[in-house]
């Protein structure tokens, strides 16, 4: 398997330090607020990458944080009157609720930065030892960015360019404008903790370093969050760990693209934010998930209305297709073992794209091909119906099991069919059964040869957005704009 590695910049081999286990930790949120869809992309990310890993047979131990101590939070809680620790942690309570409602939430692992503040003191005491960090009289340790000569090899910045960059009426006692805090004094209304420079908090990088080191080890394997965090957080991550270590923090970098909404960054000013409960209001979660993992994990994607009513049509006809394999399969009960190239090779296609640094695009690209299949073997008079049975059973387990992988085909068939339909049915005005009696009037229509009224009511339902479909077995409706787009 092959992995596009953000600190090489290079796609590389996947090799484990131990040969069957994976040391995978990616950088959480940081609860001020409610999770956004960016958020759910990060997420989904790294629960695919984890169970595709576990799916190839490693045992992966997988560690994601919460930053709950945090300027953003402090100023959120002391609006609302309200303990720091207890507001982030009705807002972990909040986000987990989310996760679990998208259906993404899967570390073994979930640490926060307000639990692990006697391994941040020691870790930041040992990077002072060894001349890394200095506190200042105020009581802020800095760390000493000059002193890392690896600093800037994930982000490839330049120390004298971002030198220009950064303001240079420096804190009080920070001796560069380049050093970074490892520990912030308390200001008056602050959470804090006793520590040796007396009383304050972690900074924000710091739990990072702290929480890998004390769950997974001195190196891991991967290393994962947004790449908005590769410069300064894991830059900083990385000055850290490595300076107290002597080792690498991690031998594979991923970065999951940002998510734009309707071509724009989501900002609070733009007013174009959507939350994770906004969108699960909206849309169903296979359909959420599916419209992230379509797309490449690294690039940059956009997630406006299109992009969801375009995840929705092409998950209506998964599912419309798994339903007839269904419906063949429970009229037809008798399979005949057979060679089949398609079904047999789902697996091996699938893991082909999937080693390819985790080529989703591709992997859904030979679900299409395989659904084109199914839909013209189901007309396929040829084939005897044992040996279809057969072949359709094999498709529907194989993809179902692949492709549970990456976090689609996880609902009820006909429940899902049924959300997507009746979401429509709404948002076009309409009523089943005010449906069902029109197809009923045109059935009757054609069986007294009225082929004019029988038209008139194909048209008039066309128009209010439902289309007809004729067979040997009579008529049934369907939603145009989700069936259509196929
Ligand atoms: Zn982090």
């Amino acid at each position: 398997m092959k992995i596009y590695n953000s600190l090489t910049k290079k796609k590389e081999e996947f090799i484990p330090i131990e040969k069957d286990n994976v040391k995978m930790y990616a950088c959480g949120i940081t609860v001020y607020d409610d999770s956004h869809i960016g958020h759910a992309r990060a997420s989904i990310t790294y629960d695919m990458i984890c169970c595709y890993l576990r799916f190839l047979g490693y045992k992966v131990k997988f560690v994601r944080n919460y930053t709950d101590v945090d300027d953003k939070i402090i100023a959120k809680a002391n609006a609302l009157n309200m303990n720091a620790l207890d507001y982030s942690e009705a807002r972990i309570k909040e986000a987990e609720k989310d996760f679990e409602r998208l259906g993404a939430d899967f570390p073994d692992v979930k640490v926060k930065a307000s639990e692990n503040i006697d391994n941040i003191i020691d870790f930041v005491s040992k990077l002072i030892e060894k001349g890394y960090a200095y506190s200042t009289e105020k009581g802020d340790v800095y760390y000493s960015v000059k002193k890392f000569k690896d600093y800037g090899k994930l982000s490839n910045i330049n120390t004298d360019d971002l030198l220009n960059g950064v303001r240079k009426d420096v804190e009080e006692g920070k001796r560069d404008p380049l050093d970074f805090a490892v520990w912030k004094s308390a200001k008056a209304g602050e959470i804090s903790w006793k520590s040796p420079w007396g009383e304050g908090r972690p900074g924000w990088h710091i739990e990072c370093s702290c929480m890998v080191l004390h769950n997974l080890g001195e190196t891991i394997d991967i290393h994962g969050g947004g790449k908005d965090l590769i410069f300064p957080h894991h830059e900083n991550e990385i000055a850290q760990s490595e300076a107290l270590t002597g080792k690498p923090l991690a031998n594979y970098w991923i970065h999951n693209g940002l998510v734009k909404i309707n071509g724009q960054k989501m900002s609070k000013s733009l007013g174009n934010g959507l939350t994770i409960k906004q969108a699960l209001d909206l849309y169903n979660p296979e359909v959420i998930r599916y419209a992230i993992i379509s797309k490449n994990y690294s690039s940059d994607i956009d997630l406006g209305e299109s992009e969801f009513v375009l995840a929705e049509q092409h998950i209506y006809y998964f599912y419309n297709t798994l339903n007839s394999i269904d419906k063949f399969l429970s009229e037809n009960t008798s399979m005949k073992e057979v060679k089949n190239e398609v079904a047999d090779n789902i697996e091996a296609k699938f893991r082909e794209a999937m080693d390819d640094d985790f080529n989703t695009p591709v992997a859904i690209a030979n679900l299409f091909a395989v659904f084109k299949y199914v839909n013209n073997l189901l007309k396929d008079n040829k084939v005897t119906s044992d040996e279809k049975a057969y072949i359709l059973n094999k498709i529907k387990s194989e993809i179902v099991r692949c492709y549970n992988v990456i976090g689609i085909f996880k609902e009820n068939v006909l429940d899902l069919i049924d959300d997507l339909k009746n979401k429509y049915i709404v948002k076009l005005g309409l009523e089943i059964a005010e449906i069902e009696k029109k197809v009923q009037d045109r059935a009757d229509a054609k069986l007294g040869k009225n082929y004019e009224l029988a038209d008139e009511i194909r048209n008039e339902l066309d128009k209010k957005g439902i289309i007809l479909n004729d067979s040997k077995n009579g008529t049934t409706w369907d939603i145009k704009e989700l069936y259509v787009a196929i």
